[in-house]
């Protein structure tokens, strides 16, 4: 403290003077008055030198904490950002080497403890002499300094000649450490470990520091951890889910299948028996035909529910895609119970189509079982509402406007106890094969996930309603796909190029656009059109073409196609979306894209709509 000694010198030579001065005048006058001033007057002069002394200390404890204090802000603001563990242990590494009151040699590192249990895995250093990242990779709870730490949870501090710092490498310059265990309830999840000057002597304070810097880090992996973990739950609660409402429905697909298969081999029968009575085989071809429209809905309901998508959010007219469950739902539930629909809103909404399915599946299959027992009637409504400010608020959502879904029952209802978990995952009071108590904990999961709200109401003996808001956009309703009866509107009579390499594909498109007044060349190969085209490109006004043949495919064919004659309109067909889907086919320039299995009433219509675009009637 050279402060100190200065100032005790100026005080020694003060007091020289004082006192000198002081016993000349007693000497001269005798006054005891005097005398004693004189005592006081030391004693307070004394007692200033000490309180200045302990404000510069002061000073420097209030700097150093201060400095301590905005490491830690900066690690837990940073760790809120999106940045990795990595990255950010090799900034705490950075703050803590850039401390001048902290002991150190400029070398620090992090462990972590990963999947292997009690095994330390080298994480990010600073410094390092370039051995050391090897030979420490990885080192187990009690092995070495940081081993020793990691197992028993208590700093340890060793200087360079210490027996318990056993991994040495050649060229090892004198230093020390302090192994400091990142603790998380009593559990060692890391290590922080740094390279001491040797020689230097373990300081309270700087341990303090330390072990402070790791309880930061412990909360900040711990937080990560579970951000991970409920992100890796939520994933599997939606597949569980999912294969739930799988489940209770595929008994009643099969079922309604079958009915369709029936009902297609008994038309079948009818019109082979009556091959001499047309007007009664195109009755019964006609009965086959809706038959196999019932089998493609329910195709696409099964796809819906299996196709394991990301989330995909598009503007949604929801009325439509209750009307679909209510097809699917009329054929899994019995007769005992009774569907009422009551749709007023033709909204939109921004939502995945999927989970908005699993939403009204999940919601209508509690309500069934909740009316199993006795029937009931299951309601199925649909409204727009307007959120206030101070509705929206005790719900937690944004005022404005939204979609109102309710489904109510009128099944055994539930008693408070109950009504308080049904959204906790795995609360179920089914038995085992019938309920997982994943239902509703998903459903609640796709509503936030929505920006939207669900309630309930319960009263047991009378029933259930459930309400789910999503928020409604502005604007009408996008009209959706249907499937089209054949109005006989869709003629033309211009020269189509058709490739498939299925025949009976190609059979049956040539009949039928045949005998729609147009003119077809049907090819089984992208090869021999494409050979056939280039001879007098003119005499055609269309091409339709499938996208995964053997040797050229589609998108290939209509490439080559477009580069002799680049106004060519194409129609891609394709069964495998995932391959080449609708929105790259139509930036690749192509005209329309056609789900495979399609009807032909919605490949005529498709082909209609495509020539008088070209022709400039749209
Ligand atoms: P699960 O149907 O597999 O049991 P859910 O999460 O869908 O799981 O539902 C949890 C519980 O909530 C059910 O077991 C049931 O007790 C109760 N519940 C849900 N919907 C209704 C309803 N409409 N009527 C009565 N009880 C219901
Ligand atoms: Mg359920």
């Amino acid at each position: 403290m050279p402060r100190h000694s200065d100032d005790e010198e100026r005080w020694g030579m003060m007091r020289e003077k004082i006192i000198g001065l002081g016993e000349k005048s007693i000497r001269k006058s005798y006054y005891p008055e005097l005398r004693q001033k004189i005592i006081e007057l030391e004693n307070a002069n004394r007692e200033l030198a000490l309180e200045v002394i302990e404000r510069q200390r002061g000073e420097e404890e209030i700097k150093r904490n201060y400095e301590i204090q905005t490491i830690i802000n900066s690690l837990l603001k940073l760790s809120l950002q999106d940045i990795s563990l990595d990255e950010l242990f090799a900034i705490t590494i950075d703050k803590i080497l850039s401390l001048n009151w902290l002991a150190h040699q400029g070398k620090a590192f992090i462990f972590l403890v990963e999947e292997v249990p009690e095994l330390l895995v080298f994480k990010a250093g600073a410094g390092l002499p370039g051995q050391l990242p090897a030979h420490c990779a990885t080192v187990p709870f009690g092995s070495c300094l940081c081993g020793l730490a990691a197992a028993t949870g208590e700093i340890q501090f060793g200087g360079h000649d210490d027996e318990r710092h056993t991994l040495r490498y050649e060229n090892m310059q004198p230093h020390g450490h302090y192994a400091v265990p990142i603790l998380l309830d009593q559990r060692t999840i890391g290590l922080i470990c740094i390279f001491l000057p040797a020689g230097h002597k373990r300081d309270a304070r700087e341990e303090e520091f330390l072990a402070s810097i790791a309880h930061t880090l412990a909360g900040i992996i711990q937080r990560q951890r579970m951000v991970l973990e409920k992100a890796k739950l939520e994933e599997e609660l939606r597949q569980a889910a999912k294969m739930e409402a799988i489940g209770t429905l595929a008994g009643g697909i099969a079922h309604d299948f079958n009915n369709i298969l029936t009902a297609i081999f008994g038309f079948t029968e009818l019109a082979r028996l009556d091959l001499l009575h047309p007007e009664k085989v195109d009755k019964n071809l006609n009965a086959i035909y809706r038959s196999t429209l019932r089998a493609k809905e329910l195709v696409k309901q099964i796809l819906t529910f299996s196709r394991r998508s990301e989330q995909q959010k598009k503007p949604l007219q929801l009325s439509l895609l209750i009307k679909e469950c209510l097809k699917l739902l009329r054929c899994t539930i019995p007769a005992t119970i009774e569907i009422k629909q009551d749709i007023r809103s033709s909204g939109t909404a921004l939502a995945d189509p999927t989970q908005i399915h699993q939403i009204i599946m999940n919601l209508c299959t509690n309500a069934y079982h909740a009316m199993r027992q006795n029937g009931g009637l299951l309601t199925l409504a649909l409204e727009d509402v307007e959120m206030n400010v101070e509705d929206a608020g005790l719900a937690g959502i944004q005022p404005g406007p939204y979609i109102r879904l309710t489904v109510a029952d009128t099944g055994t209802g539930m008693a408070k106890e109950s009504l308080s978990k049904i959204f906790d995952p795995y609360f179920t009071t089914k038995e085992i094969g019938e309920g997982t108590g994943l239902g509703l904990a998903l459903v609640h999961g796709i509503v936030q996930g929505h920006h939207g709200h669900i309630t309930v109401a319960s009263e047991p003996g009378k029933g259930t309603a459930f309400q789910v808001f999503l928020p409604r956009l502005p604007g009408t309703p996008a009209a959706s796909a249907t499937v089209l009866e054949d109005t006989g509107a869709d003629r033309g009579h211009e020269h189509i190029l058709m490739v498939d390499d299925e025949e009976n594909i190609v059979r049956i498109a040539r009949e039928i656009l045949e005998d729609s007044g147009y003119q077809v060349s049907a090819h089984r190969s992208g090869a021999g059109a494409l050979q056939e085209f280039r001879q007098q490109p003119d005499q055609y006004d269309l091409l339709i073409t499938d996208m995964a043949m053997p040797g050229m495919n589609g998108v290939e064919l209509a490439r080559q196609v477009r580069e002799r004659k680049p106004s060519m309109p194409v129609i891609l067909c394709s069964g495998h979306s995932d391959m080449v889907n609708r929105e790259q086919a139509l930036a690749m320039g192509i005209s329309a894209y056609v789900d495979k299995p399609y009807f032909m009433s919605e490949m005529l219509h498709t082909i209609r709509t495509v020539l008088n675009r070209k022709n400039g009637y749209e």
